[in-house]
């Protein structure tokens, strides 16, 4: 892709304790520690593709204490982005923060590894109590329904459109992909929520939300190959390390 920029749009905050992103025990765990939530948008003179569908402030909200800094279409909107504009959407996994505004995007496909919808519309996760709050069932529905026929499976690694790729990492979840984007200043790996911050990946310490630990570490060392010398991972929920504009709601942050 030519003229490619990479924004993170953070639509929501919320303040957690290191205790719900280590797993293990940690006699910090009652530490203060923000959290933030961010899509991704990627444009070039020929694509618009957003990485992740955020939540939806009037949808599917099942945790306490979001603070909404606006819709992840907000944040869109502030780009100069309309849903119809965006022709691709590649969903990191399937739990409730990364696929609420699934049904805003009329003319999409969607980019989901085949593990991740397997696992979600099999048989084990209807049997585990804690998965049936990670994951919204209408938008579920929505990608396996309404938006059938512009839902593109993956298997593993695949070049989606010249210079953006999704990577299968598992981990955190069965089909938890991750994207790699060739920027001007070097490759953007956007990790989601295959390291939520910074530190899960420097600490090599997986969150306590997970499908495999072994693959969770897995992951952290594919982050760091898929990066390279030159190379930016980006965490999931971390809201260090990068600079919003205050202008903007959501808050928009132009990564590359
Ligand atoms: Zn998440």
């Amino acid at each position: 892709m030519s003229d490619v920029a990479v924004h993170a749009i953070r639509f929501a905050s919320r303040a957690g304790v290191r205790g719900q992103h280590f797993l293990g025990y940690d006699d910090r765990a009652q530490e203060p520690h923000p959290t933030a939530y961010h899509v991704w948008l990627v444009t070039s003179g020929e694509h618009t593709v957003l990485v992740d569908a955020g939540i939806d402030p009037d949808g599917y909200v099942p945790i306490d204490g979001l603070e909404f800094h606006g819709s992840p279409l907000d944040g869109l909107a502030a780009l100069g982005v309309a849903p119809g504009d965006v022709d691709l959407v590649v969903l990191s996994h399937l739990h409730y923060d990364h696929t609420g505004t699934v049904a805003a995007f009329p003319r999409a496909r969607y980019v989901v590894q085949r593990a991740e919808l397997d696992y979600w519309t099999g048989p084990v996760a209807a049997r585990i109590r804690r998965e049936q709050w990670l994951v919204s069932r209408d938008d579920l529905a929505h990608l396996t329904g309404p938006a059938r026929d512009r839902l593109d499976l993956v298997d593993g690694s695949a070049e989606v459109v010249p210079g953006l790729e999704v990577h299968h990492v598992g981990g955190h979840t069965a089909g938890m992909q991750v994207v790699r984007v060739a920027t001007a200043s070097g490759p953007v790996v956007l990790a989601s929520d295959a390291a939520h911050f910074r530190e899960n990946l420097t600490a090599d310490r997986p969150a306590p939300i997970l499908h495999a630990v072994p693959d969770v570490h897995a992951a952290f060392d594919r982050l760091v190959e898929l990066a390279g010398e030159d190379g930016l991972v980006v965490p999931g929920h971390d809201p260090e390390g990068v600079t919003p504009d205050p202008s903007t709601r959501p808050l928009v942050t132009r990564l590359a």
